[in-house]
């Protein structure tokens, strides 16, 4: 039976029968890959322990007709036993590693993904910067990866020159004022910069940031997330974001139907929405600060 190597960060497992389990590995060449850990919830398995979400290892595994099958399994890093000592922390590693299974596809070598996602749980990890930043960071990100880049400064629909006010999830980020969808939301100038900021990789103005922002931050970026992961996204990709035709469905230019009327409707039920099905982070946060206050 063919044999392959692979190193991959373990994003999610489930129980297979009585002692197996079905581990999803994200890894580096393969891209995701569910495979079977056979006897691995057994206290005595050998390599269980390695096999939990957030884990790093090389694997070793062998080709099934259905599932492969892991054979060996060493750690490279431990950052889930780390992770998993803070909730905040549990949390948002949680959620992190949802986004990456759903924007990743079974087997389709994703090294971006992958590489954002390792750096993402090794800075979580190293505490260095607050979880809700680093998580904030990764979505976006990852959402860029994917192809979704938020504007945060120029208008994410004709392209004019920013700093803007208005921002509009169905348009991709800040808008112009001819642009300006009815219903646009006016987050804070300083909340535009941190996302800009986390987008870039520039943690000394993230790290600078107030509470309020950080907060507003997170509610814009997990919109962001829950707008693209809730629609039938994958078509999205198709479209020029800067042609403003692109957004008006009564264009004969218009490919797709997925994105309905809803660029014309008031964002704040947008954000509503988001609110409603928002990752348990956001919960996290919430159950954080009450503990702390
Ligand atoms: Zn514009």
């Amino acid at each position: 039976m063919p044999l392959y190597r692979d190193e991959g960060i373990v994003l999610r497992t489930q129980k297979l029968g009585e002692a197996d389990r079905i581990v999803t590995l994200l890894t580096r060449g393969l891209g995701k890959v569910r495979v079977v850990g056979k006897g691995v919830r057994r206290t005595k398995s050998r390599f269980g322990a390695r096999l939990e979400p957030a884990m790093m290892v090389d694997v070793q595994c062998y080709e099934g007709r259905n599932l492969d099958t892991v054979t060996q399994a060493e750690s490279l890093a431990s950052w889930g036993d780390v992770l998993a000592r803070d909730y905040t922390t549990y949390t948002a590693a949680a959620a992190m590693l949802e986004t990456a299974d759903r924007l990743t596809e079974e087997r389709e070598p994703n090294l971006q993904q992958y590489l954002l996602l390792q750096g993402a749980l090794r800075s979580m990890a190293e505490g260095v910067h607050d979880p809700g930043l680093v998580l904030d960071a990764y979505l976006l990100r990852a959402l860029a990866v994917a192809g979704w880049a938020p504007s945060f400064h120029d208008c994410a629909r004709c392209g004019a020159e920013g700093p803007h006010r208005a921002f509009n999830l169905a348009s991709g980020g800040t808008v112009c004022s001819v642009c300006r969808p009815p219903g646009s939301a006016a987050p804070a100038p300083e909340t535009l910069s941190l996302l800009a900021a986390l987008l870039a990789g520039d943690w000394s103005i993230a790290d600078a940031s107030s509470g309020r922002h950080r907060r507003e931050g997170s509610t814009l970026a997990s919109a962001f997330l829950q707008w693209h992961l809730e629609r039938g996204v994958r078509s999205l990709r198709l479209v020029d974001r800067r042609d403003p035709d692109a957004l008006n469905p009564s264009s004969s230019r218009v490919t797709w139907s997925a994105v309905p009327l809803t660029a014309t409707e008031p964002v704040d039920e947008r954000f509503a929405d988001a609110f409603a099905a928002v990752t348990k982070v956001e919960q996290a946060h919430a159950a954080a600060r009450a503990a702390q206050a």
